[in-house]
């Protein structure tokens, strides 16, 4: 008798995972450090909201850990996405591109913009952008005029490229600048799932012309809701803080706000749940890579599933560990499989062009980010299962 993929994949598991954490989720957070104290003292000190001390600490924390010289804390990754989209000049009626493979966070705030998103394919290797097929659809489809780049069959401006490092994992960002600079784009990295990776030994979130991360539930580490802008402009900088704080005009008394401007600030409390978490963040990702080489060593042995590995040059928080399947038709009854075994895992997200409010957006041919939205399935990847025991 064969083995079905359920087989071998629950097989590893029952190697990797012990029974005692299960069901084992995908991701889940994880509370040792500082936490109570400092949450403890924004409510003895009613500084809960935002403004106070620990908001400004995170802030030069993160930047520091990131490799940037500012960091604007917001209140979910999906509102640092808006507001880094508007602070590099997208524009209401402009395109921007972006993978269909990726969360919809990516996808709706290009829409909160005004904008249109512009799916464009995926590399197998790296699971981001594929900067050489885009070069040659650029190259095909888009025209230089009065310094904008046209899409020549939509006629609307293509205003920025938004790589995103799927499961902390880094895009090609050598191959995509190169295509951001001969194409005059700017690089906005929607870096919500890399905190904690390096790229060419630099912090991955530093890459790009300015870059998001997220803070959520599920992340690598969390303030229960939460998000950050990343940026070297000090001018940027100050627009970023402006523009999610209701754009006010400091005052001592009166209010004046000069633009269109954001709640998008995050408070105190988020904030300092925040600082404990990334005084932990190092610590974490070690504990996730150590996972990762124990699935890597017991999916060596067999050839039937692909462990997705860190693509050369990146050294990845493994945020979330993911394998492929060769058949596609056996996914779902995998998962099934694998819940009836106490794995909760899940498929990647449905490609965005073919949700009901994205169907209609321009897009490139798709077809790698088609086999590998029907072959990757997600595995427990938590803290704790890569503790050393
Ligand atoms: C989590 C995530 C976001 C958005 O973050 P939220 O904090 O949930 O708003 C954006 N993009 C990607 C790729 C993500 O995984």
């Amino acid at each position: 008798m064969t083995n079905t993929p359920a087989d071998t994949i629950i097989n590893v598991l029952d190697q990797v995972i012990q029974s005692a954490d299960k069901p084992a989720h995908l991701h889940e957070p994880r509370f040792n450090g500082n936490e109570w104290q400092y949450v403890k003292e924004c409510l003895d000190t009613g500084w809960v909201s935002s403004v106070g001390s620990y908001v400004n600490l995170f802030e030069e924390k993160l930047a520091e850990k990131c490799g940037v010289s500012h960091a604007i804390l917001t209140v979910n990754g999906t509102a640092a996405l808006h507001t880094a989209l508007i602070l590099m000049g997208v524009k209401s009626g402009d395109e921007v591109i972006i993978p269909t493979l990726t969360f919809i966070a990516t996808a709706n705030a290009v829409t909160y913009c005004g904008a249109t998103p512009h799916f464009v394919d995926s590399d197998a290797h790296t699971l981001g952008i594929d900067a050489v097929k885009l070069d040659n659809y650029l190259a095909q489809n888009a025209i230089h005029s009065n310094g904008n780049l046209i899409n020549k069959n939509t006629g609307k401006r293509i205003a920025a490229i938004v790589p995103v490092h799927i499961f902390g994992h880094a895009c090609n960002m050598v191959a995509l600048s190169t295509v951001a600079n001969k194409y005059n784009l700017p690089i906005i990295s929607d870096a919500a799932e890399a905190l904690g990776s390096f790229y060419h030994n630099k912090p991955l979130a530093s890459y790009g012309d300015i870059s998001a991360v997220s803070f959520n539930g599920n992340k690598v580490i969390t303030t229960g809701g939460g998000g950050a802008i990343l940026t070297n402009d000090d001018k940027i900088a100050a627009h970023a803080k402006h523009i999610t704080t209701t754009a006010k005009v400091p005052h001592k008394w009166d209010f004046v706000h000069d633009e269109i401007g954001y709640n998008y600030r995050m408070p105190n409390l988020n904030a300092a749940l925040g600082c404990a978490q990334l005084e932990q963040l190092d610590t974490f990702v070690e504990s996730k890579r150590r996972l990762a080489e124990r699935y890597i060593d017991k999916f060596s042995e067999n050839d039937a599933v692909r462990f997705i590995q860190e693509p050369e040059g990146c050294r990845s928080n493994y945020w979330l560990c993911a394998i492929q399947i060769h058949d596609a038709h056996k996914r779902n009854e995998t998962l099934q499989s694998l819940h009836d075994n106490g794995y909760i895992c899940r498929p990647i997200w449905k490609l965005m062009h073919t949700l009901p409010m994205f169907q209609n957006c321009p897009r490139m041919d798709l077809a790698i980010a088609g086999q590998l939205e029907q072959t990757i399935i997600n595995l427990p990847s938590s803290v704790k299962l890569g503790l050393t025991r």
